[in-house]
């Protein structure tokens, strides 16, 4: 675990994890807020580095408040990871003898909130097409290095239609009608312990603070006088595209191109899979979700990322959501206009930006 308090040097970080380096430039995003007032702790979780920052606490109940969601965070991750073994692997290997199984109670209410959010999505977010995810390679900690797969396995999959609406739960019985269906939780789930580490937070009484995992982030409360200000990465490069002054409990979450892709033959295909034509959704570089709720944040900015410049306004609404960035192919901006007074561009020169008809 990686700890520093107040005094602590602003850096870029280099960790060594499954053999992988991960450049971890991340905690640059968060406007290095190791200012005098913030404890500050960052740890690795969700396949990721979350960083934590609590304004107004005293060492000590900084360190409990961060071991508590540190202890949450790595047995949501366990739990809930599509590959690994866990609470989910096992229910993806029992699904397809569409009998009924019991299930661990921490997965129900995950597959609630998910059937809820991929109906508000009109599927474009489907936690259920675990399948066609790991036909792309991406249920894996090494990415594939190519070709991509065939049309005709994409076809066979799709020509299945899984959908969260084919699952069953009765109490903690669950089955399928649709041997197709597999559970991956990649799309919402970093939203959905974000939300808990939250609560817990709060629990223990911490009113301001922010829990930044990769760049997703909760913020609540305020940093002293001031707003948190937090940063939104640069899909396009290194850096950070905007700032933002984040509202006293909001959730800025984005999905991007850039996460995790794997090239071949000079294509980018990348780990976003629109589940109605079973391709990585094409037109979009970024977008960037501002809501309340993490969980929502997080499932939106996936579906709103598959339905693209000409939906994703329309599923923004049915989603519930309070606000858009969105970033084309060629470097647009699209934005819903309540992020006009408090989205700073970092990035010259100053982007296109069109701004939609207010959500509400
Ligand atoms: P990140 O995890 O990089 O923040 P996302 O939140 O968009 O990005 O999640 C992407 C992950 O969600 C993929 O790795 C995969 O596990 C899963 N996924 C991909 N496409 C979909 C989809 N259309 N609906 C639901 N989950 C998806
Ligand atoms: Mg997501």
């Amino acid at each position: 675990m990686l700890k520093s308090f107040v005094s602590a040097k602003c850096s870029a970080t280099q960790l060594t994890r499954s053999g992988l380096l991960i450049l971890i430039s991340l905690s640059l995003l968060s406007s290095c807020g190791r200012s005098p007032g913030v404890y500050y702790e960052q740890f690795l979780g969700f396949g990721t580095l979350i960083e934590v920052k609590i304004w107004g606490v005293d060492e000590k109940t900084g360190r409990q408040a961060v071991a508590a969601i540190t202890d949450d965070i790595n047995y949501m991750h366990q739990t809930w990871h599509a590959w690994k073994p866990g609470s989910l692997s096992r229910i993806n290997q029992l699904l397809p003898t569409e009998e009924f199984f019991s299930i661990g109670p921490s997965v129900i209410p995950l597959i609630r909130r998910g059937s809820e959010l991929a109906e508000l999505s009109g599927n474009r977010f489907n936690p259920a097409i675990g399948q066609l995810i790991k036909l792309w390679g991406f249920a894996s900690d090494e990415l594939p290095k190519g070709p991509p797969p065939s049309a005709t396995a994409i076809q066979e999959l799709l020509d299945q239609k899984p959908g969260m609406q084919d699952l069953i739960l009765d109490g903690v019985q669950l089955k399928t009608s649709n041997p197709a269906v597999r559970l991956d939780f990649g799309g919402f789930a970093k939203g959905y312990a974000v939300d808990i580490a939250i609560e817990h937070l709060k629990e223990l009484g911490i009113t301001n603070a922010i829990v930044n995992a990769g760049g997703d982030l909760r913020a609540i409360g305020k940093h002293g006088e001031r707003a948190w200000r937090v940063g939104i990465r640069n899909p396009s490069g290194e850096g950070v595209l905007a700032s933002v002054d984040t509202l006293v409990d909001e959730s800025i979450f984005t999905s991007g191109d850039y996460e995790r892709y794997y090239e071949y033959q000079g294509k980018r295909y990348h780990h976003i899979i629109d589940p109605h034509s079973g391709y990585p959704a094409r037109g979009v570089t970024s977008v960037t979700v501002f809501d309340s709720q993490a969980d929502r944040a997080d499932a939106a900015a996936t579906a709103l990322f598959v339905a693209g410049v000409d939906e994703w306004y329309q599923v923004a609404k049915a989603m519930g959501v309070n606000g858009v960035m969105l970033v084309t192919a060629d470097g647009t901006i699209h934005m819903t206009p309540n992020l006009k007074d408090r989205v700073y561009f970092d990035i010259k020169p100053a982007p296109k930006i069109i701004y939609s008809e207010p959500l509400e």
